[in-house]
């Protein structure tokens, strides 16, 4: 038999914005996939709907699991799958829940709902009509320091990070090393709760922000896309990189962070910084 499989939006703050439509598919499923049963116990009391079977299908969670949703779904059952705040598969799990229930043959549908990086991307006075969701960065190591390479040669979108409060100053740090100061960017905090702010300004001044004191509550970062390229010539290019270097910067890290003030290629730069050892 064929079921289904839809993914609910939940509030990513104030409980209001659960829709009408949320709370009717929540009530009339054979089954909710949630990530915490406690937190989703809540929201279904606040809503008023009494508790269905609930299965925790989270990053953790084990094939079994989800193998545990399409028995479900194999029965014809409605299953819903909601997250601990906002919808399903952005930062959150249900990617894979998706791919297991279509590869099962079964319809995936949604009730759409609130997501932290729309909302914040709209309020925030950049560039709208095109943008990339970039998540949370990897926490270290060269994969983190590619996405930074990507997000400052990023000309064409608005760019949305995710992040948690406590890694807020070093990710803001780490965009600095590979950013113009002078990028405008928004810090989007505690959307949609009694304490939400919304603060824009350069990256320079975002950094004088979040200096000495711990950040507190949920934010969403939002970038300006890099500047339209000017050529630069080679020599600008080289006399950057020898500065940086008398500064005390790696030369990768010289390399980064010019290919990010330009736009050039950072192979193209690295090839112009190999010009100075000769
Ligand atoms: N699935 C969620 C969505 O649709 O937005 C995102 C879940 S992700 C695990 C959690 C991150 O989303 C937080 O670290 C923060 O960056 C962002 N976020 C969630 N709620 C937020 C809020 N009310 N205000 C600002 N950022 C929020």
């Amino acid at each position: 038999m064929k079921g289904r499989l839809v993914l609910v939006a939940t509030p990513i703050g104030n409980l209001q914005d659960l829709s009408p439509r949320a709370v009717e598919a929540l009530g009339s499923a054979a089954a909710i996939a949630c990530e915490d049963t406690r937190r989703t116990g809540r929201l279904l009391s606040h809503a008023g709907v009494a508790a269905p079977r609930l299965l925790v299908v989270n990053e953790h969670t084990e094939w079994t699991a989800r193998q545990q949703v399409v028995d479900l779904l194999d029965g014809g059952a409605i299953v819903c799958l909601v997250t601990d705040a906002g919808t399903p598969g952005i930062s959150d799990p249900g990617e894979a829940l998706v791919a297991a229930a279509l590869a099962a043959g079964h319809e995936v549908s949604t009730v759409p709902g609130p997501v932290a990086a729309i909302a914040a991307l709209v309020v925030s006075g950049l560039p709208t009509a095109r943008f990339v969701m970039e998540g949370f960065l990897p926490r270290r190591g060269p994969e983190r320091k590619a996405r930074l390479a990507g997000v400052a040669a990023e000309r064409e979108h608005t760019i949305v990070l995710y992040e948690a409060p406590h890694r807020l100053a070093r990710t803001l740090g780490d965009l600095a090393a590979v950013l113009e100061p002078a990028r405008r960017i928004v810090l989007a905090r505690e959307l949609t709760k009694l304490h939400e702010e919304i603060w824009r300004g350069s990256l320079a001044e975002a950094l004088e922000l979040v200096a000495g004191s711990e950040p507190r509550g949920e934010f969403v970062i939002v970038i300006d896309r890099a500047p339209p390229e000017q050529p630069t010539a080679p020599e600008e290019v080289i006399d950057r990189v020898r500065a940086l270097l008398a500064d005390g910067l790696s030369t990768r890290d010289a390399v980064d962070r010019v290919s990010g003030e330009t736009g050039i290629a950072r192979n193209s730069v690295y090839e112009l910084a190999l010009r100075l050892d000769h």
